[in-house]
């Protein structure tokens, strides 16, 4: 055996996965238990325990679509977050002014959820994170490295080596950078983005209402940016409300009574009287993406590969499709003996991923300069545009396929198949 061959089976773990978020845990998670028996995985994250309060007390709820609830299924996490979910049973879409007395909405989605499942759940932050660590717990097949920072690699001709800020290096055939918006692994490989900041940022909190919200979740597209009220299980709901920087900072200032106010403006009157109920905190908001999706023996998942701005709530949704596609791929290729980390894999994934990524980001991107604004022309094109999806219900079926992550070409794992 030549050097380098003796050094590929020396390295002691199939993949090692640098950063242990939402899809660093669950791309670990589907190669424990779809992968075949001796695949190891190393989970290097920088932050730990992931129970600690600053994790639960992350006020966002995550709008799953139904294909990565198929995900979850498969991988049996599913049943333990489903008492906590909650189904979006009809999507409203309005842009008319605040103080319009009615709120028509100019876009509505009633009908078209109502058969079959439900297109997307809302989970709160805190009981997904729970349920993915538990999970992850359980599997023998992975090894947890936390808290741990990866700080740099070197490959070799069969393996590549994570090393981490504490002295350990951690081998596998490949290293798969799950690490966030500022992946020291992208930076590292020298992938650049294509990227911007928007003069906006997410305030995220949580209200409760008088009455029942029905499953309804509502996007009013404001002049400064869209303003989500979004189901939570009971009278509740999650609030991603898009302010213009500088006058969100004021926002965020507020004491409770006047921010309150500021909100309960915005929400209007329809669920009754709201009271806070959760931590309020701003997010910036940007879009990126990575001009390449992978390098030797390294692929990009997940916001290290590209960030979309939030209004659709499809941010981590696109990260799943990363993760199925890696998943399916990375098994097929080890069933048949192959190099998982050589480049033809990579290419697959590459050509797979990043196109669809980047189609995402741009029309999420397009969306939210064509609505925050007050420009009339533009209102009158909008509504008038909006007006006609309305009364085109093949346009409004496709519509919530696409939100619902099944349209294109979409990896077993998502359909809810076993890879
Ligand atoms: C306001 C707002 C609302 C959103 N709403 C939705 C929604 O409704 N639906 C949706 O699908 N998406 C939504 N998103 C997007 C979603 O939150 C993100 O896409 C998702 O959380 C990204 O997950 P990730 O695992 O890629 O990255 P992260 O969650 O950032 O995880 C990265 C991990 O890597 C670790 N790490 C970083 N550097 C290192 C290192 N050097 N070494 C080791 N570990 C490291 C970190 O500790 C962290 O655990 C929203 C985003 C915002 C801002």
């Amino acid at each position: 055996m030549d050097e380098a061959k003796q050094e590929a089976s020396r390295a002691p773990y199939d993949v090692a996965i640098g950063g242990g978020g939402f899809v660093g845990r669950t791309l670990a998670l589907a190669l424990a238990k779809l992968a075949p028996q001796c695949f190891r995985v190393a989970l290097i994250d920088a932050e730990a325990p992931r129970s600690d309060t600053r994790v639960i007390d992350d006020p966002r709820a995550l709008a799953l679509s139904a294909s990565t609830k198929k995900l979850l299924d498969v991988l049996g996490v599913w049943p333990e977050i489903a008492p906590k979910a909650q189904a979006i049973l009809s999507i409203h879409i309005t842009d008319s002014p605040l103080d319009a007395e009615l709120r028509p909405h100019f876009l509505g989605f009633d009908d078209e959820l109502k058969s079959g499942e439900p297109g997307a759940y809302l989970v709160e932050h805190g009981a997904l994170s729970r349920s993915l660590e538990n999970a992850v717990a359980q599997e023998r097949a992975i090894e947890m490295f936390v808290p741990a920072t990866v700080t740099d690699y070197a490959t070799s001709t069969f393996a590549i080596t994570a090393k981490l800020a504490h002295g350990d290096a951690i081998s596998a055939r490949l290293l798969v950078a799950a690490d966030g918006k500022r992946s020291r692994l992208r930076e590292r490989a020298g992938i650049k983005c294509v990227a911007w900041s928007y003069p906006q940022i997410g305030i995220v909190t949580t209200v409760a209402h008088r009455r029942p919200h029905g499953g309804r979740a509502v996007q009013h597209f404001l002049p400064a940016g869209p303003f989500a009220m979004l189901p939570l299980t009971g009278n509740r709901c999650s609030i991603v409300w898009t302010e213009d920087a500088l006058r969100g900072a004021e926002i965020m200032a507020l004491d409770e009574t006047s921010f309150t106010a500021e909100l309960a403006a915005r929400f209007g009157a329809k669920l009754g009287a709201i009271t806070l109920a959760g931590p309020r905190q701003s997010f910036p908001l940007e879009l990126q993406i990575a001009r390449s999706f992978i390098d030797d023996r390294l692929a990009l998942i997940g916001e290290a590969a590209h960030v979309v701005h939030p209004l659709a709530g499809l941010g981590l949704n696109i990260g799943m499709r990363d993760v199925a596609v890696l998943a399916e791929i990375i098994i097929e290729e080890t069933r048949l003996g192959l190099d998982i980390g050589a480049a033809p894999g990579l290419e697959r994934y590459q050509r797979w991923r990043r196109f669809d990524s980047a189609l995402s980001a741009a029309v999420m991107d397009g969306l939210n300069r064509l609505f925050s604004n007050d420009s009339a022309p533009l209102r009158a094109l909008r509504d008038l545009g909006l007006g006609l999806v309305d009364r085109t219900p093949p346009l409004k079926r496709f519509l919530v396929r696409e939100a619902a992550g099944e349209t294109g070409n979409v990896p077993r794992l998502l359909k809810g198949e076993k890879v």
